[in-house]
């Protein structure tokens, strides 16, 4: 079977500016004319489909922003909304209203995104929604946590910030079996796995990450069937439409621009990660890394990839001894200009940070023990400016002068 290929996809989006521009114009316009009052009257019903009416119902240049992150997925449609935490809570939630009451039993990754975590364990459940946490790596495990509340099933691709490999055609497998939605977060693997090919029924992106690959905007996309998507924007149920975290076109404008590098940036972040892995695990140092042989899911990653060599992503991790060694090392490699002390990933620099005092310290420590997140965890995320070999040995003197 051919692969597909994502930025071939992407490519073949075409929309021109209104004078025949190379890029299309930013539609500013809250709301839109109807020519017949009776048309505005047959949006509302849904009646008629397509026409515009208002910018919180939808856009032109959201939704051309919406086109390529569903050429990117191989997704009948997608929509940009305000950020990857919306795209998330809002997505959930639909799922439950379109599945009935709105409310039931969601099984969750035990290891997700702090915020994803929090959104579940704090937020979610004191609206009536259930939520078990199990190792989503472990299908029995899974399988076990199913209930006849059971609407859906949700993890990351790679998860955050432990790097393990969500078994996707096994996950699908498994919630098609239970008439389950499988939901994944794609956040960590933009162009280089594509979830709905083979399986999922829902992508979330937070477009934060390396969609703006500047950290300069607070974004997020959800990818699905059209029917899905439309549902997120449906006027009495919609709950993009309904709660309000749409994308300002400003926004959809500038990342639709840069989908078109999109790719070029993930090769050179992996191929920028790839080689300070090969160098840190040849020094014998505890570095965690998909595109390393040793990685217990290095050959399901490569079995999931798609066409294009968009290698195994731009995060590695790097086990210190203790949170105060990694405290030191960090402060080292920041004053010696290897990288920045920032959460968040995607940057065209390297960003680091100590996941379990930042973006998963949300997590419980007992919890974060029992899914192996150490104090001591240095997460990079890291950029592809400047020269590898000059990267590596600021890394390393840094770190053999700890
Ligand atoms: C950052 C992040 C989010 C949240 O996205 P925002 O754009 O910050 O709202 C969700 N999931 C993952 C994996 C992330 O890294």
């Amino acid at each position: 079977m051919k692969k597909f290929n994502p930025e071939q996809a992407i490519r073949d989006i075409q929309h021109f500016g209104e004078e025949g521009g190379v890029v299309p114009v930013i539609d500013v316009a809250s709301t839109s004319t109807f020519m017949d009052p009776r048309d505005m009257e047959k949006t509302f019903t849904g009646e008629l489909q397509g026409c515009y009416l208002y910018s919180r119902h939808s856009n032109p240049t959201v939704n051309i922003f919406g086109k390529k992150i569903a050429a990117m997925e191989g997704a009948e449609a997608a929509l940009g909304v305000a950020s990857g935490m919306a795209a998330i809570s809002c997505t959930i939630e639909q799922v439950f209203l379109n599945e009935g009451t709105g409310q039931g039993h969601l099984i969750a990754s035990q290891t997700l995104y702090g915020g994803t975590y929090a959104l579940f364990k704090n937020v979610l459940t004191s609206r009536g929604i259930k939520v078990t946490f199990v190792d989503t790596t472990d299908l029995k495990a899974v399988e076990a946590a199913i209930t006849p509340e059971t609407k859906l099933i949700y993890a990351e691709t790679l998860s955050n910030p432990l790097l393990a490999v969500s078994d996707l055609k096994a996950l699908s497998q498994l919630s098609k079996k239970h008439h389950l939605k499988l939901i994944i977060d794609n956040t960590f693997t933009p162009m280089i796995i594509q979830p709905l090919l083979h399986g999922a029924d829902v992508v979330i992106h937070s477009c934060t990450k390396y969609i703006s690959g500047s950290s300069d905007f607070i974004a997020g996309a959800v990818a699905g069937s059209q029917k899905f998507i439309s549902s997120l924007i449906d006027v009495n149920h919609g709950t993009v439409m309904l709660t309000g975290p749409v994308m300002d076109p400003r926004v959809a404008h500038e990342l639709y621009l840069r989908m078109d590098h999109l790719g070029v940036r993930m090769a050179a972040h992996s191929k920028t990660a790839l080689f300070l892995a090969q160098k840190m695990k040849k020094e014998g140092l505890p570095v965690i890394y998909p595109g390393l042989e040793n990685h217990p899911q290095h050959h399901l990653m490569k079995e999931l990839s798609g066409e294009g060599d968009f290698g195994f992503g731009g995060i590695l991790t790097l086990e210190c001894k203790d949170a105060d060694a990694a405290r030191v090392l960090a402060t080292k490699l920041q004053n010696n200009k290897f990288g920045l002390y920032a959460v968040s990933l995607g940057f065209s620099r390297t960003l680091m940070s100590c996941s379990a005092k930042s973006t998963s310290s949300e997590i419980p420590e007992e919890e974060r023990s029992k899914m192996g997140l150490s104090e001591g965890l240095l997460r990079f995320s890291i950029g592809y400016s400047g020269d590898a070999e000059t990267m590596w040995n600021r890394f390393i003197s840094c770190y053999r002068a700890k």
